[in-house]
């Protein structure tokens, strides 16, 4: 196996337990990048030639290699992603009594690179990286061997697989994959669309988010923004809401909605608006409609750094038009999932806007992203969850 060397002190922050290596951290002179295939295994160094870990490399990337082992005997194959996998599948089974959950989430699951969803019988996997791309076959056999799935589909068609020079693909590895399959969260029942739904079909990260939400919900009037198959507002309606409105651009997504109200019962309560949320909200507020909860769970605003000032911009502009349609004493729910986005920034985003159309707002409570999606306490890239729940009040 070949040696990756680091420059000097740049193995403090792998030593305190982070599991990527960014280009500028190598010492090229010792060893350089064009000596290096996409997804080979590489023992890493210290400066003073001590090994250090075990990775897989990309050397066209920014994150050049990211460490799978602290222990340079452990080998990268089936073996290993077999106990992984054990070990994400039983922190599954401590939270969740039924199989619907993320099973894999990469790093925080000593599987950089690779992301699992389950959805009962049904795998949903993404590959991320080349040095992951290599393992497939292991991880279809390692699924067929602990699981012996329905189904395992790839979606690998996630644009981040282009900087590493990977194809973009959609691929039925095990079984065939259903339509639709059938998922349970917080006492709710969904029908998920695997093959051409949003990612890898549902969010499971706000279920504790989702599961507070329907502690506040009854008999309110509640408005899901961004709503997709209507995860928060379908549990609202379950849970006791008197009407629940979604709202989304995707007439797909509206078309689930429609689908899981009538699965659970609540048909008659759920209507949807199709559109651009930022003119739908426009056109209640010129309607003079009023909610005791609205819902704002949008898009990353903020995929890149470098798009922080407008998506902050844009969380602003849609909280605003939230708050103006919350009933005085109502609940507004901000939601952000990207990482960009700090907490601060968007309770000051809120704040800011709660100035703007003159309310008071008091955060009463915060929540986090599920246990399916843990945390590594050393990559701050695996927290990216925030979700505020603030009171809307006359100005005081
Ligand atoms: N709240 C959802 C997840 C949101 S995913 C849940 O809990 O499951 C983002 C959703 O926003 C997608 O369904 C997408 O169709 C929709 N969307 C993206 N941009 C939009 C826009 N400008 N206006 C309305 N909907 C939009």
């Amino acid at each position: 196996m070949k040696s990756l060397r680091l420059k000097k002190n740049e193995e403090r922050r792998i030593k305190q337990g982070h599991l990527w290596i960014f280009s500028n951290e190598i010492d090229t002179k010792i060893t350089p990048l064009q000596g290096f295939e996409a997804g080979e295994v590489v023992i890493v160094e210290s400066a003073n030639a001590k090994a250090i870990g075990v990775a897989y490399i990309n050397p066209q990337t920014l994150i050049c290699a990211r460490i799978f082992s602290r222990n340079i005997k452990t080998k990268f194959n089936q073996m290993f992603l077999k106990k992984r996998i054990q070990l994400a599948l039983e922190l599954r089974k401590l939270n969740f009594n039924k199989p619907f959950y993320r099973l894999v989430f990469g790093d925080s699951d000593g599987l950089p690179g690779l992301v699992i969803d389950r959805f009962g019988e049904v795998f949903v996997a993404q590959i991320n990286t080349a040095g992951m791309e290599k393992l497939k076959a292991e991880i279809t056999q390692t699924i067929e061997n602990l699981f012996h799935p329905q189904a395992l589909v790839y979606r690998n068609d996630t644009t981040s697989r282009e900087l590493e020079g990977l194809q973009q693909y959609e691929e039925v590895a095990i079984g065939s994959l259903p339509e639709e399959v059938l998922i349970e969260e917080n006492g709710a029942k969904f029908i998920v669309p695997v093959q051409n739904g949003q990612k890898t079909g549902w969010f499971y990260d706000h279920r504790l988010a989702r599961a507070r939400l329907q502690s506040l919900v009854k008999n309110k009037r509640v408005l899901d923004v961004f709503s997709y198959l209507g995860g928060w507002g379908i549990e609202a309606a379950v849970a006791g809401a008197s009407e629940v409105v979604c709202v989304d651009s995707s007439a797909l997504a509206l078309d689930g909605v429609d689908k899981n109200a009538a699965l659970n019962s609540v048909e008659d309560k759920v209507t949807t608006i199709e559109g651009n949320a930022f003119d739908a909200l426009k056109m209640l507020i010129v309607e003079v409609q009023k909610f005791d909860i609205v819902i704002i769970d949008p898009p990353a605003f903020v995929k890149r750094k470098k798009d922080i000032k407008s998506g902050t911009d844009a969380y602003r502009r849609i909280n605003e038009l939230a708050l103006r349609l919350v009933e005085y004493g109502g609940i507004l729910v901000s939601a952000s999932c990207s990482y960009h986005m700090s907490r601060d920034n968007l309770l000051n985003q809120v704040q800011l806007a709660s100035r703007h159309v003159d309310r008071s707002v008091q955060l009463f409570d915060q929540a986090h992203q599920a246990p399916d999606h843990p945390i590594h306490p050393a990559i701050a890239e695996t927290e990216y969850i925030k979700t505020l729940f603030f009171r809307v009040n006359k100005p005081w």
